[in-house]
């Protein structure tokens, strides 16, 4: 018995399709062309950036009755002329999971679930928490050496040591503007982003 790989397999049905398909007279690569300009009728191209890693490609997302109905890379775009990684390709499944939270979730400590809160809970809670965190790990002096005589001295530094900030390939400029802002209002020094990471 001849054996079959799974490569195999996809090529032996390929060619098959292709062959029945020439047999009855039909062209596959104007039945493609055709079906997607079918889908792709009567959708608002929409350009747009992948928000996925810090790479910063572009896609073209069609919509139609504001579902998004195909996405796919931008040709026209320098970075990645109109490919797209597969997380970016599946980008569709994260806008419409059932999976996908759409509301802040809470996990109280000890506890094996996670419980939907509001947005009014959330930010109530992440102030109170960060208020928490400053006061308990402020640090107003420190101890160093003397760069030139080696003699130890007490500095100011006024700094809140357990918070830090990591930006991500979502933040644009404006917001890291406002993060970094933030972060030297509540005293902290650690400002990190993903790309770096
Ligand atoms: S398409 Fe892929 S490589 Fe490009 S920005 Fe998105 S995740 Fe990064």
């Amino acid at each position: 018995m001849m054996k079959v790989t799974r490569r195999g397999f996809l090529k032996i049905s390929g060619l098959s399709a292709a062959v029945l398909a020439s047999g009855l007279g039909f062209d596959l690569e104007a039945t493609a062309a055709q079906g997607y300009t079918l889908k792709l009728a009567g959708c608002t191209k929409i350009p747009s950036i992948c928000h996925f890693c810090s790479g910063g490609c572009s896609m073209l997302l069609y919509i139609k009755e504001g579902k998004l109905i195909h996405l796919e890379g931008d040709p026209d775009h320098p970075t990645n002329e109109g490919t797209l990684c597969p997380k970016a390709a599946s980008l569709a499944q994260v806008a419409y999971s059932p999976d996908r939270p759409k509301q802040p979730m809470y996990r109280a400590p000890g506890s094996d679930k996670w419980e939907n809160i509001t947005w009014e809970e959330a930010i109530e809670r992440i102030a109170k928490k960060t208020k928490e965190v400053r006061d308990k790990t402020w640090k107003n002096t420190e101890e160093i050496s003397n760069a030139k005589t080696g003699a130890k001295e007490t500095v100011i530094v006024n700094r809140a040591e357990g918070i830090g900030f990591i930006g991500s390939a979502e933040v644009d400029n404006e917001e890291s503007y406002l993060i970094t802002k933030l972060s030297r209002l509540l005293g902290s020094p650690y400002h990190e982003h993903q790309a770096r990471i």
